[in-house]
């Protein structure tokens, strides 16, 4: 049965025929003015893309790292930081910062429900010393999308982080009208691009942060990223074909227009949710539009969720994520932030119903597809007449 492989999961992300091609072009060297030419190119547009006229830094690592060099580059030992967290990536904003000795306020939320910005406002306006306050915007492991708009008015006062790993490309995302002083990402969520590129913006509050920083620090050190900042990402070598290959996705990206993408997005989350809920499942997080970079699921309880996704991968090559932390084993992570399609939300929607059926799960044949096919109807019906018409 298996023999094309599928990956639905919320990073690594399927990369688009040209951007894989472009990985495969003669390597330059970083100091020559035609990689400097690439280099401003990705960085202007990811400034687009960001909504920030800020600094660009990018650095060859995971998106993890990027994150490590904000702590490092932004604080002293002992700096008291808050962090919003609700959910695996939050807890790991956590531990990164106590890694780093710094004072951390934990504002814990259940995993799945929404970050509270009242208790953050209140929390910032009771604790004079607290320098920053850190949240995730899509918290990838539970789907849910943080209102990261209502988080920075909460946060009025202090420093801004935000972790947009598997929001940007997905969701609005105004890093400067919001006021975010420092926005992480990296390549391989919605910027369709393999793994091992990341990269933040910087803003000029943040920065001053950097001056009076003591931590000590050297790879990621923004100061050294900072001198030759228009044509090198960094003293360091480059990720050079990481680079040219997202210079490549970010273009496709414009091409279709953030607000197209964004809708898109909003569609195909939209159509697996609607879906698994026609054959009885259940969401993890919330059925709204915003959740729509990836869709947690509850499988029936004597359905074992690891053993069915070992299944889904071995029977039909589709990769879906399992859970992470306190979630391991208890839910089923659709990703669909990237290079998708509708075609790619009807394959594996019908693949789970399938391996559903065969689990001993017993529901209507066809329904979880015919649900997303119905809000693609909706959603397309005028264009499809167009064509016919045409
Ligand atoms: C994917 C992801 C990260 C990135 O982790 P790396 O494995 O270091 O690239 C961080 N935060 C969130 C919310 C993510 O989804």
């Amino acid at each position: 049965m298996r023999m094309k492989t599928r990956l639905l999961v919320p990073g690594p992300t399927p990369t688009p025929p040209e951007v894989k091609l472009a990985a495969m072009q003669e390597l330059i060297d970083e100091r020559t003015s035609e990689f400097g030419v690439i280099y401003s190119r990705v960085v202007s547009n990811l400034k687009k893309l960001m909504c920030t006229d800020n600094d660009i830094f990018m650095f060859a690592s995971s998106i993890t790292g990027a994150s490590e060099s904000i702590i490092q580059n932004l604080f002293s030992p002992g700096d008291k930081i808050l962090v919003a967290s609700n959910g695996f990536f939050g807890e790991r904003w956590i531990k990164l910062c106590q890694a780093f000795g710094l004072d951390v306020i934990e504002l814990d939320f259940k995993w799945g429900n929404k970050i509270d910005n009242e208790m953050v406002k209140s929390s910032i306006s009771n604790d004079p010393d607290i320098k920053a306050a850190i949240c995730v915007h899509c918290e990838t492991s539970t789907s849910m999308v943080n209102d990261v708009k209502g988080f920075c008015e909460a946060a009025n006062g202090v420093l801004k982080i935000v972790d947009g790993a598997s929001s940007l490309g997905v969701c609005k995302l105004k890093t400067d009208e919001w006021g975010i002083d420092v926005l992480v990402s990296g390549g391989q969520k919605a910027m369709m691009c393999p793994p091992g590129l990341s990269f933040i913006s910087v803003s000029n509050r943040a920065w001053k942060y950097h001056l009076d920083s003591r931590m000590s620090r050297f790879y990621f050190d923004w100061s050294l990223a900072k001198e030759n900042i228009d044509s090198s990402p960094s003293p360091w070598t480059p990720a050079i074909s990481l680079i040219m290959q997202l210079d490549t996705a970010i273009l496709r990206m414009l091409e279709e227009g953030l607000d197209n993408i964004l809708q898109r997005h909003i569609v195909l989350g939209r159509m697996v949710r609607s879906g698994v809920q026609a054959i009885g499942l259940t969401l993890f997080a919330s059925d709204s539009d915003v959740n729509s970079a990836v869709t947690a699921v509850i499988l029936p309880d004597f359905i074992p969720a690891d053993s069915f996704l070992k299944s889904l991968n071995l029977k039909y090559g589709i990769q879906v994520a399992p859970g992470v932390g306190e979630l391991k084993n208890r839910i089923i992570r659709i990703g669909h932030c990237g290079y998708f399609d509708v075609f790619d939300i009807l394959n594996v929607l019908s693949a789970i119903e399938l391996l559903l059926y065969q689990y001993g799960y017993h529901h209507q044949f066809g329904s979880a597809v015919v649900a997303a096919q119905k809000v693609l109807v909706e959603e397309e019906g005028a264009i499809v007449s167009d064509l016919l018409l045409s």
